[in-house]
């Protein structure tokens, strides 16, 4: 059984500060988290046997610190196989789910890629670390503001975060070769459905408030659409025109 124990500070040029320290207690000793093992142990023994091998997606999992984008006092629960509150009633999603969708969508290196649902901006990093741009949209504009925080101050200067209602998506921007939904609708919504260019996937978790399927949606070269059920999931509601009404 492990704890963890926070507290320490830190000299800067500007006098001292408190600075949040992990440590695990082991075996009766005291040990700093550490960050790259406890990625390690979540991707080698929880997300590889669960299916999440697509080499590029790992790798993107190694390199995106979850830890950076969850609320400090959760800091020591950044690697557990699970969603973690973020504030505003919304929540980062469960590792495993981000690798999912992610490995779905099958991204490239020159992909233009939509996010609805930026939350953090953990998934929007994923997608940064596999696609050329990332557009993402947020209707919370407190998430929106420190999702961009969270995504600048680690480097991925290739997503851009919109505050707005993400069912309408970026026309502007459009047409996009990916499109994820990262919070649960009544229905594949319509507008996205055709910013998506002709050969690209979207996935999206479909169905009632409570529980959802997570689709894969595929749109041939010829513009028809197949759908097939990646799993069942439990998402937070997708507010918006397209969406839920509240
Ligand atoms: N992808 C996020 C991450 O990596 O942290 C997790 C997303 S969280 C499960 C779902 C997010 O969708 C919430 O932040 C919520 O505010 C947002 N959302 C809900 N309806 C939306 C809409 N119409 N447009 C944009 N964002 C929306």
């Amino acid at each position: 059984m492990r704890s963890i124990i926070t507290i320490g500070w830190e000299k800067t040029g500007l006098g001292w500060f408190t600075r949040k320290l992990n440590f695990t207690l082991s075996n009766g000793r005291l040990m700093a988290n550490d960050w790259e093992k406890e990625a390690e142990y979540l991707i080698e023994r929880e997300l590889k046997p669960e299916g999440i091998t697509d080499e590029r997606v790992v790798a993107a999992m190694y390199s995106v610190k979850r830890e950076k984008f969850i609320p400090g006092s959760l800091g020591d629960k950044a690697y557990g196989n699970y969603p973690l509150p973020i504030g505003e009633n919304q929540t980062i999603s469960q590792p495993y789910i981000v690798g999912l969708m992610t490995q779905a969508l099958d991204v490239k290196s020159s992909d233009k890629v939509l996010e609805i649902g930026t939350g953090s901006g953990y998934q929007a990093a994923i997608l940064a670390e596999l696609a050329s741009v990332v557009y993402s949209i947020e209707r919370i504009e407190i998430l929106a503001t420190r999702a961009r925080t969270n995504l600048y101050s680690q480097g991925y200067n290739n997503v851009i975060v919109v505050h707005g209602d993400g069912t309408e998506g970026l026309p502007g921007y459009a047409p996009y070769d990916k499109i994820i939904i990262t919070a649960a609708a009544p229905d594949i919504p319509e507008s996205l459905l055709s910013h998506l260019k002709n050969g690209g996937k979207m996935v999206v978790p479909a169905g009632d408030r409570f529980v959802q399927d997570l689709l894969l949606v595929e749109k041939a070269l010829n513009g028809r659409i197949y759908k097939s059920s990646l799993c069942g999931c439990r998402f937070v509601p997708l507010i918006g025109k397209e969406g839920w009404k509240d």
